[in-house]
């Protein structure tokens, strides 16, 4: 038998419970297996976990909900759509298939957020939207980019892909502003296999994702089959197909109430993580802003430094790999992939401290069910990996 010293240890893991696999079986055994009643308890659950927000729709992913929420606000060709070339590239891929055009501000020094005080310089009379993405799980700090929204009269939808759960001055993100975007890949704090959801305080783009998600049909038609089901739906508008099912929301609903939990184990091996690394040459750790705020730790997700350490970043992933330990990128920047240079003209050198951080960023392993003794052999590993450079 192999020795747990011998198994490959993940970055991430999800945490499934007995009772949530059930729900799943009960689902399958229920006959109703899309779109239905567990679907409407996950958004009401979503709903009143996010300060009773209005409006929750559970969706096929964030990249649906992304999409959706940019397609609401009628972009035509020209507009621009600010965020953060420190992102998975869905979020900029969603601003180009809603029609907008990406317009990047580069992170903070210190930070893989937005700066949010560069954002002013990069509003044209063109600009719609910004997407600001909670990095890790980190806010962004939303006082002063609400402020500034609401001055140039911009629309805000927050990727909150990392961010379920995260504190921003007390309050929940998706709790308050504007629009937020939460995903439930199974990489992520809470997970319904592939799935997320769109909150939004706006009825008017509500209504427009609720239409688009199942085809533009004009009522929520999921039941047309079912007793109370009405018999003819209409189409009025050429809507997609992003709804959520039964048999993923059954997940949901046990994933929700064990959010704290997740958040609470997350903490501590982040916590044990800067503990033990305080001092270690070889890494620069997450330093946390200034404003109060309660990180949801998606990612632990250090900065080689490659002269200290005696090896890049690929380099150390891969002797990771050798001794079992599995790590992440999260993320290249994304206007250097091929898509973004060719059709925006972008290029090294244009987001300075996005590239540094996309250079160097590593995600050690970090999930609930990660034990003490995991992160001893992360930390053994990277000793004997440094040791040998
Ligand atoms: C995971 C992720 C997404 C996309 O989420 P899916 O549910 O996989 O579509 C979008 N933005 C960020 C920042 C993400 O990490």
């Amino acid at each position: 038998m192999e020795k747990p010293q011998d198994e490959f240890l993940p970055f991430s893991r999800p945490s499934l419970s007995e009772e949530a696999i059930a729900e799943v079986v009960s689902c399958l055994r229920s006959g109703w297996i899309t779109t239905g009643p567990r679907v409407q308890r996950f958004e009401e659950a979503l709903k009143a976990y996010h300060g009773n927000a209005p409006f929750a729709l559970a969706l096929s992913s964030a990249t649906a909900g992304l999409h959706l929420a940019l397609a609401a606000l009628r972009l035509v060709p020209g507009d621009e759509v600010i965020t953060s070339p420190m992102t998975f590239a869905a979020t900029l891929n969603t601003i180009v298939i809603a029609g907008g055009r990406p317009v990047l501000v580069d992170v903070a020094p210190d930070s893989y957020n937005i700066d949010v005080a560069a954002i002013e310089g990069a509003i044209t009379e063109r600009t719609r939207a910004i997407v600001p993405v909670h990095f890790a799980g980190v806010p962004v700090d939303l006082d002063p980019l609400y402020a500034l929204a609401e001055r140039h009269g911009l629309r805000v939808i927050e990727d909150a892909a990392h961010a379920i759960g995260t504190e921003y001055k007390g309050r929940i993100i998706g709790s308050f502003g504007d629009t937020q975007v939460f995903s439930f890949h199974p990489n992520k704090n809470i997970t319904t296999g592939e799935g997320g959801a769109v909150i939004t305080r706006d009825a008017g783009l509500a209504a427009d994702v609720a239409l688009a998600r199942f085809h533009g049909m004009d009522r929520e038609a999921w039941n047309r089959f079912g007793k109370s089901g009405s018999l003819h739906y209409e189409i009025v508008a050429p809507g997609f197909k992003y709804n959520m099912m039964d048999m993923q929301a059954a997940l949901g609903l046990h994933q929700l109430p064990a959010l704290e939990g997740f958040i609470a184990r997350r903490t501590a091996l982040a916590e044990r993580y800067l503990a033990r690394l305080s001092d270690w040459p070889q890494w620069r750790l997450p330093r946390p802003p200034a404003y109060a705020h309660k990180p949801a730790w998606h990612l632990f997700a250090p900065l080689l430094e490659p002269e200290a350490a005696g090896m890049d970043r690929d380099t150390f992933m891969a002797g990771m790999k050798a001794r079992n330990i599995g790590t992440g990128i999260h993320y290249r920047a994304a206007h250097l992939y091929p898509y973004y240079r060719d059709r925006y003209g972008y290029r090294l050198g244009d987001f300075p401290h996005a590239e540094a951080v996309s250079e160097r960023i590593v995600s050690l392993p970090l999930f609930p069910a990660m034990t003490d003794a995991d992160q001893d052999r992360v930390i053994d590993a990277m000793s004997d990996l440094f040791a040998k450079a």
